[in-house]
C-alpha cells in the first residue's frame, strides 16, 4: 500500500440491504478522513472495502463469492488491503472469514461500525509509518443521502438474523444526526433517508426535552438545504398517529410510507412473530391515509415461509390489493442459521417459491402500472438528481422534457410512462 495518504485510493462495494450500504458509506467516510480517495476502478485501488449482508442467504452468498474472487486482485496488488465489513462478517466471525479467505486483511463486523475509525487507525499504523491525517472531508454524497439514526433491533421476528448480528437497538443522539445532516446538506445533499431496522422506534432528546421519531423527522426537515425526508423501514407496530401527524405537519417529509407487512395471513404472521395481524396492519394503513391525504404505500412480502399454504399465499396477494400498495419488495424465504424459524422444516419446495414469486411480481407490476397511469395529466413534484431526471415524492423515477440541473425541485405534468418511469413536462406559467 502506498504510504503517502494523498495517493491512496479506496474501492468500496456494499452487498444487500440499505443498512449495509449506509455502513459502507460511513466506513468509507472514515477512510476518506485518513487520506483514501474513492475510486470506481478496482484495479487502481490500494484498499477494497466490502460490505456484506446476511439478512438473506442470496446476499450473503454473493458477498462471499465476491470476496473469494478478490484473491486475484490481491495477487496483482500484494500491498493492497482487503477490509470485510457488515452483518455476514459479524455472523461468520473474523477468525473463520480469514481462515476461508486468507487474502482478507481486516474484518470489521456490523457491531464495529462506530469503533471503525479506531480499528482502522490501529490497522494502518501496523502497515505503514504514522501518516498525517487529511482535514476532515464530507464524502461526496450526491443529491440523495442516508442518515443512520439507530442500529440493531429489539424485535424478535422468528426468521430474522439481524438482532443477533447487529445486537439490541442503540439510538444515535439527535445532535449527532443533525450535525451529519448539516454537513451532508452543505455538501449538496437534498434528499435524506433516515435509516434503521425499525426506524420509527428511535427516541432520544433534543434541547433537554425527550424527542421521538416524529420530532426527529421535523428536525431533519428543518435543516437548511434539506428538500425531502424519507425513512426506511418502520415497524407497523410502532407506526402510530404521532408519526403520521409529524409527516403531515412537515411538507418536506414525503407522503410515502414503506410499511413492511411480510405476509397477509394471520397464521403466518403469528409464526413470523411480527406482533400484529392482518386487520391491525390494515387499520394502521387506513389511519395513515386518513391523516396523510395522497399518501402512497409500499411494502415487503416474504413468501414461502415454512408451512405457507396456497391459501396463506393468496392472503398475501389480496393484502397488496386491499392496502392499495403501489409497489412491493418480494423475497423468497430462506432459513438463517440460529433463528427460531430455522428450526421449522423449510417445507415449501423451491419451485413453488419461484412460482409464487412470479405471481407476486406480476401483481406488483399491475398495481404499479395502474397507479402510474392514474398520474397522467397530474402535476408531481420532482427532485432532480441527474440532468433532466429525478424522483417524485412517491419514489418513482421521472424523466423531464428539459435538462434541469440536479438539486432543483420542480413541478412537472405527467404525460405518460415507459415501464415504471414517468415522462413529464414542465408547464409554462403565465407571467
Ligand atoms: S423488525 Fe423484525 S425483520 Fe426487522 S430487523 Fe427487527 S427482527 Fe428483523
Amino acid at each position: 500500500m502506498k504510504t503517502h495518504p494523498a495517493g491512496r485510493k479506496l474501492f468500496a462495494h456494499a452487498f444487500g440491504c440499505q443498512m449495509s450500504a449506509a455502513d459502507v458509506a460511513e466506513m468509507s467516510g472514515a477512510l476518506a478522513k485518513r487520506g483514501f480517495a474513492l475510486t470506481s476502478e478496482l484495479d487502481e485501488a490500494d484498499a477494497v472495502l466490502v460490505g456484506t449482508c446476511t439478512v438473506r442467504d442470496h446476499a450473503e452468498h454473493r458477498a462471499l463469492s465476491y470476496i473469494g474472487r478478490l484473491r486475484e486482485w490481491k495477487t496483482s496488488h500484494p500491498e493492497g488491503a482487503i477490509i470485510v465489513a457488515g452483518c455476514a462478517a459479524e455472523r461468520i466471525g473474523g477468525g473463520e472469514l480469514k481462515r476461508r479467505f486468507p487474502h482478507v486483511d481486516l474484518v470489521a463486523g456490523s457491531k464495529s461500525v462506530e469503533s471503525f475509525p479506531s480499528i482502522v487507525d490501529s490497522f494502518l499504523s501496523k502497515r505503514a509509518p504514522a501518516e498525517p491525517k487529511t482535514s476532515p472531508a464530507v464524502s461526496a454524497s450526491g443529491i440523495s443521502a442516508t442518515l443512520t439514526i439507530m442500529r440493531g433491533c429489539d424485535a424478535a421476528c422468528s426468521y430474522c438474523i439481524v438482532p443477533s448480528v447487529r445486537g439490541p437497538e442503540s439510538h444515535r443522539p439527535a445532535g449527532e444526526i443533525l450535525g451529519e445532516a448539516r454537513l451532508k446538506a452543505e455538501a449538496g445533499a437534498r434528499e435524506f433517508t433516515l435509516l434503521g431496522q425499525a426506524v420509527n422506534g428511535w427516541h432520544g432528546a433534543f434541547e433537554g426535552r425527550p424527542a421521538g421519531f416524529g420530532d426527529l423527522l421535523g428536525l431533519v426537515a428543518s435543516v437548511p438545504g434539506v428538500e425531502r425526508v424519507r425513512f426506511m423501514s418502520p415497524h407497523p407496530l410502532r407506526f402510530d398517529e404521532t408519526v403520521a401527524r409529524a409527516m403531515a405537519e412537515h411538507p418536506k417529509v414525503v407522503p410515502a410510507l414503506h410499511l413492511p407487512a411480510q405476509s397477509g395471513s394471520d397464521r403466518i404472521l403469528a409464526l413470523m412473530r411480527r406482533g400484529y395481524d392482518r386487520a391491525s396492519y390494515l387499520a394502521t394503513v387506513a389511519m395513515a391515509r386518513r391523516l396523510l391525504p395522497g399518501l402512497t404505500v409500499t411494502t415487503d412480502i416474504l413468501l414461502g415461509f415454512p408451512t405457507e399454504t396456497e391459501a396463506d399465499f393468496a392472503d398475501s396477494l389480496s393484502l397488496l390489493s386491499e392496502m392499495g400498495a403501489v409497489s412491493a419488495f418480494c423475497f423468497k424465504y430462506s432459513p438463517r442459521q440460529g433463528t427460531p424459524s430455522s428450526l421449522l422444516c423449510d417445507d415449501v419446495p423451491r419451485e413453488v417459491k419461484e412460482e409464487r414469486l412470479v405471481l407476486l411480481h406480476a401483481l406488483v407490476a399491475e398495481l404499479s402500472a395502474a397507479y402510474l397511469d392514474s398520474l397522467v395529466g397530474r402535476e408531481v413534484s420532482v427532485l432532480v438528481d441527474e440532468p433532466g431526471t429525478g424522483r417524485a415524492a412517491d419514489g418513482f423515477r421521472v424523466r423531464l422534457d428539459e435538462p434541469v440541473l440536479p438539486g432543483r425541485v420542480v413541478s412537472a405534468v405527467v404525460s405518460g410512462r415507459a415501464g415504471n418511469i414517468l415522462m413529464a413536462h414542465i408547464p409554462r406559467r403565465k407571467a
